[in-house]
């Protein structure tokens, strides 16, 4: 991934992300900075960049032309996302952290005086991003915080790819307190509980204390949590059916849309899908009249719903059956060859493949969401975490086949599913045998009914 970032202080970036992980991904080209000086751009013989602003006011504003040249010169023409830091923009948080983390390239616009000539940010800018409610000097500290938050999340870059998956946020909860040696510092002891070697018990300490924080800390944010969690119990009345639902609230991957009894609606703003189960018409409706605009994609397992969705510009796109795997037990995994796969892997990828586009793929790959199978060094097969949570993508080249290569790729990700705290399961067509037959070998559960994906058409 490659960061541009437009500034007064080109020297201020690369001093600041020049060291520690950030430094150690740029050494290693995981990821590319490339600082430019704005006043480079300036037209001005003397250098000035800056001007009053028009209608009077206190302080100086940068002015659009060397703004549109930087820009300009970086971005050559390319449609590259291109964020302006200033304090009246959407709030950065961890999901737009990793939505941005899926780009190719980011330019990252630093402001400073009091602001920037706004004709020139209504050409560049595609996003306004404010790291807090506060006023920084300039837009340079800021534009350090996304990158290093998004930089971390690029594959590679922590080392340990589990690393940033279990963190503060991500399940709308703050992280547990950790220690490390010595077991006693001035007095102190590390609670006994992580020293009885017990996993259970050690998961369910931290889960009460991660629980404490977030409710003292940050209310808001416990409520959130509460609220999923209750839904959550009210699906597992019915866990098979259920459990895409389910299993999008716990990953903190969709947010409550609606729900009533049985009624209820999850939406996944990154992807634009919406799941959804009704107790009857009137509940279909009240999903629908709370669908955002942007919804693209509709999952749903009762013919009724499906009925309805049609009669609203919706048009079934394939269907599907469900299976999971309810066991906390892990799978043995024969073949031992299995790595998570890059980007060096998107061509491969793409022409085996298809049915969702190679930006799909790419986003994917980015994400850290795929896992090759390797046989003497060569990429023989793959399988990955589709954006909603389930697992599927698989695939493994014909000269392969018939090896157990499928049953490893899908045992593997099944026990990364599991080590997470998640619950494993696919979404197979009908008419699929192999894989119908791979889901019983693998001990998975059917759920009952068909499940339709559901696009809009109008
Ligand atoms: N007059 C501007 C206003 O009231 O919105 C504030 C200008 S500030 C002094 C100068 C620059 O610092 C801004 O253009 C922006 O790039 C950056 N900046 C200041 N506070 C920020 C924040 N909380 N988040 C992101 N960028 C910020």
């Amino acid at each position: 991934m490659k960061f541009h970032v437009l500034t007064l202080f080109p020297e201020m970036i690369c001093q600041g992300l020049g060291t520690g992980v950030i430094g150690r991904a740029l050494n290693k080209n995981l990821i590319a900075l490339h600082a430019v000086n704005i006043r480079d751009y300036t037209l001005e013989k003397h250098g000035k960049v800056d001007d009053y602003p028009y209608g009077g006011g206190a302080g100086m504003l940068i002015q659009a032309q060397p703004v549109y040249d930087a820009h300009r010169a970086v971005c050559g023409g390319r449609p590259v996302r291109t964020v302006y830091v200033t304090p009246q923009g959407r709030p950065f948080d961890q999901r737009l952290a990793r939505e941005l983390a899926r780009e190719e390239e980011l330019v990252l616009l630093c402001g400073h005086y009091e602001g920037i000539d706004e004709r020139v940010l209504e050409e560049v800018v595609t996003d306004r991003v404010s790291i807090g409610d506060y006023i920084l000097t300039g837009g340079e500290l800021a534009a350090m915080v996304i990158i290093d938050a998004v930089a971390r999340l690029v594959p590679g870059v922590l080392g340990n790819e589990t690393s940033a998956q279990e963190e503060s946020f991500d399940n709308d909860l703050l992280e547990y307190p950790q220690y490390t040696r010595p077991e006693v510092w001035r007095d102190k002891a590390v609670p006994q509980v992580l020293l009885s070697g017990d996993h259970n018990r050690i998961a369910g300490w931290r889960l009460e204390q991660s629980l404490q924080r977030t409710r003292s800390v940050r209310p808001q944010l416990y409520e959130r949590y509460r609220q999923r969690q209750s839904l959550a119990k009210r699906l597992s009345r019915e866990k098979r059916s259920n459990i895409h639902m389910m299993e999008s609230l716990a990953r903190g991957l969709g947010e409550i849309l609606y729900e009533n009894g049985d009624t209820a609606a999850v939406y996944l703003p990154e992807s634009r899908i919406c799941m959804a189960c009704a107790a009857d018409g009137a509940g279909g409706r009240a999903i629908l009249d709370r669908m955002p605009r942007e919804a693209e994609l509709v999952v749903v397992h009762q013919e009724g719903l499906k009925q309805l969705l049609e009669e609203t510009g919706f048009q079934a796109l394939f269907s599907c059956r469900q299976f999971l795997y309810t066991q906390r037990k892990t799978l043995p995994v024969r073949h031992k060859d299995i790595r998570l796969l890059g980007m060096e892997s998107f061509a491969y990828l793409c022409a085996r493949y298809e049915m969702d586009g190679p930006e799909y793929v790419r986003e994917r790959l980015t994400s850290g969401a795929v896992y090759g199978a390797f046989v003497e060094g060569e990429l023989a097969g793959f399988i990955g975490t589709h954006r909603e949570g389930s697992m599927g993508m698989l695939y493994v080249d014909e000269a392969y086949r018939r090896q157990g290569l499928a049953a490893s790729l899908e045992a593997y990700l099944v026990n990364r599913t599991l080590e997470r705290g998640f619950t494993p399961y696919v979404q197979v067509k009908p008419d699929n045998l192999p894989s119908l037959q791979l889901q019983e070998k693998l001990g998975f559960y059917q759920a009952g009914p068909l499940y339709w994906w559901m696009e809009r058409h109008s």
